[in-house]
């Protein structure tokens, strides 16, 4: 971008045929369709400008940086940096961006937008990685830098002194508290699915849970819904052990959402 931060007047400098374009011109494509209905049809409408967000439950191969750089780390695998890792983004929790959802939506002065949704807080990519690692401190993970794919802007910073005027908004959770509760439900996550194939490899033909770094759909989709596990060829006497990791697992949730999570969970003789 030209302008930093960004406001919603810029009308922004984008490759309309680069890897990446599909993705910058889509949202762009999207907002002309809306305010063209908005027009044509009197039809009422609401527009955000969402950046860089992240949260528990994003899928842990979502590529993200934030979700990268944790799933890595929990995994003792390498993080990677793309190009030197100077270029910046400004992060928001995701409860930041779905209150400022709320209230666009609910503004009865009939601000149509755009608004940009974000955080201003704005952290090289490096900085990011390093601190990751710091808030993980058992993993043995190293940075390891890659190339910088093509058309991948160097900082990206929301103005967003219009959300605050017209919808009195602007985010309230810093980094390192959204940090600590993605990396507390992510290593939950990945705790689900190490645990029950180490203790009950021997005696069990499937588990329907995948390796952390081979979930796939269905089985991210199982640990969200808290249909956590389907364990098939449990002997009798296992009963009890499986029952006892689920309401750790269940425990160690509830602690992060505080609020009580209730399980539903088979186990098939
Ligand atoms: N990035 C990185 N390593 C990763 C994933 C992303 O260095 O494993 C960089 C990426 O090149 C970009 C920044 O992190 O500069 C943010 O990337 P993301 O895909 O999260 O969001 P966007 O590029 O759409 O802002």
């Amino acid at each position: 971008p030209e302008v930093h931060p960004q406001t919603e007047e810029y009308w922004g400098r984008v490759n309309p045929i680069g890897i990446r374009s599909c993705y910058d011109e889509g949202k762009r494509c999207a907002e002309t369709l809306f305010f063209d209905y908005h027009r044509q049809h009197n039809l009422p409408i609401r527009v955000i400008r969402i950046f860089n967000t992240y949260g528990p439950r994003m899928h842990p191969n979502d590529g993200r940086v934030v979700s990268n750089f944790i799933a890595q780390a929990l995994q003792n695998k390498d993080i990677t940096i793309y190009g030197d890792g100077s270029q910046t983004r400004s992060f928001q929790y995701v409860d930041d961006l779905i209150e400022g959802m709320i209230k666009m939506m609910n503004n009865d002065i009939n601000f149509t937008g755009p608004v940009n949704i974000g955080n201003p807080s704005e952290y090289s990519i490096k900085s990011l990685a390093e601190l990751i690692l710091k808030m993980i401190p058992e993993t043995t993970s190293k940075i390891i830098y890659l190339p910088l794919p093509q058309d991948d802007p160097l900082q990206r910073k929301p103005d967003i002194k219009l959300a605050a005027e017209k919808l009195d908004w602007s985010p309230i959770i810093d980094i390192k508290d959204g940090l600590t509760k993605k990396i507390n439900m992510d290593s939950v996550c990945k705790r689900v699915s190490n645990i029950l194939p180490a203790y009950f490899f021997k005696n069990i033909s499937a588990v329907a849970i995948g390796s952390y770094d081979t979930l796939d759909d269905r089985s991210v989709d199982s640990v969200y819904d808290k249909k956590i596990i389907y364990l098939t060829n449990v002997q009798d006497d296992e009963d009890d052990i499986i029952e006892n990791i689920i309401h750790e697992v269940a425990h160690s949730l509830e602690e992060i959402y505080s609020y009580p999570i209730n399980f539903n969970f088979s186990i098939v003789l």
